[in-house]
């Protein structure tokens, strides 16, 4: 990456998170801070709370396709993070996989699409993308594995996404992760500052909309120890939801004991209903997201879509469950 003049295009997954936003941005300040120009293509837009991370040469594709297809093809290098599958970019896919540039995957899921890119850093065990990122940085040369030779801008947006991919620490962590944690606040991040701006900086309707899904939708199967809420686009204007105010509602039926599995279904204007699964370990969401839920992910964090109206997708979920559990090797064992 020493040539001045390249012209490098980041991309990530559609509903971009604090993992997709933080990985794009955080390996952004860094080629700036080498000289180069890049440039970040978004699918779709952010949540409000990721905002204060987006770089000056943006580009939201689904408003405006044009410049986000010439970003795409009229680069030297693409790079895509955060994603395992280039369908999983949305409006992005055609030209993504038009494009002549040199292609770059650096991700965390399982099961990369290997064919679509010339080179792949994939490790399924980190617990962000970020993560991942940080510690590809740090083997640069300039970089020499310190963490005060990479920009505090960098330092910020990686440290976004692990919080946000880890739940805060409560999940998918390694002795890494921390070791990560420990070499940013030493840097002088602020994890208090970066979690009020990710946690405590929300609109009231979010607290209302919590507790209107939690009480008036949300339905329980107790036999299969699985909760599930959906979120109907009449309901999203009843509360005037702006994309991303629902983030970790999905996470809250776990709370119980009963409960191994969650679900979260939210319509959409485009003729699908967005599935968000979580699973306790022993109960793997990502192989349900497969079989039943048209997509993937982690192991306890997975989704996918269903091409359903929102009436019919509670009697969907639960003969899905039923059928998947039916299957030997997917028989909970949760601890
Ligand atoms: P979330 O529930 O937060 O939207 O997604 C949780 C995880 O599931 C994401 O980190 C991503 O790995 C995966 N995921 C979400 N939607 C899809 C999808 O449509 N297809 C696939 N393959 N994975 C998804
Ligand atoms: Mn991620």
């Amino acid at each position: 990456m020493k040539e001045q003049n390249l012209r490098i295009t980041l991309l990530t997954h559609t509903h971009p998170d604090g993992d997709a936003v933080g990985s794009t941005t955080g390996l952004y300040h860094y080629l700036e801070h080498l000289g180069h120009r890049p440039t970040l293509v978004l699918p779709d837009a952010c949540p409000e709370n990721l905002q204060h991370l987006l770089p000056e040469r943006l580009c939201i594709h689904n408003q405006d396709p044009e410049q986000g297809d010439a970003l795409l093809e009229n680069c030297d290098l693409l790079v895509c993070l955060d994603f395992n599958q280039l369908k999983r970019s949305g409006s992005a896919e055609a030209a993504a996989t038009r494009s002549q540039a040199k292609k770059i995957l650096v991700d965390h899921h399982i099961n990369p699409e290997r064919t679509a890119f010339e080179e792949v850093y994939s490790e399924p065990v980190r617990s962000s993308t970020c993560e991942l990122v940080y510690y590809l940085l740090l083997q640069q040369p300039d970089v020499n594995g310190k963490a005060q030779n990479l920009p505090f801008q960098t330092l910020y947006s990686l440290t976004t996404g692990l919080l946000t991919d880890t739940n805060n620490f409560n999940n998918s962590t390694t002795p890494a992760t921390f070791r990560m944690a420990a070499d940013v606040c030493e840097q002088g991040i602020d994890l208090d500052e970066i979690t009020g701006r990710l946690y405590r900086s929300s609109r009231p309707n979010r607290l209302d909309l919590m507790g209107y899904l939690l009480n008036e939708r949300r339905l329980r199967f107790p036999e299969l120890g699985a909760e599930i809420m959906t979120f109907s686009l009449a309901d999203q204007k009843k509360f005037d939801y702006l994309s991303g105010e629902s983030e970790g509602f999905v996470n809250l039926p776990l709370q119980t004991k009963q409960v191994h599995l969650s679900g979260l279904f939210t319509e959409t204007t485009e003729g699908y209903v967005r599935v968000s699964l979580r699973s306790k370990r022993g109960f793997s969401a990502n192989r349900l997201a497969q079989q039943y839920f048209n997509g993937g992910g982690h192991e306890n964090a997975a989704g996918g879509r269903l091409y359903l109206p929102i009436q019919e997708v509670p009697a969907y979920f639960e003969n899905a469950v039923r059928a998947f559990m039916e299957q030997s090797e997917n028989r909970a064992q949760v601890l």
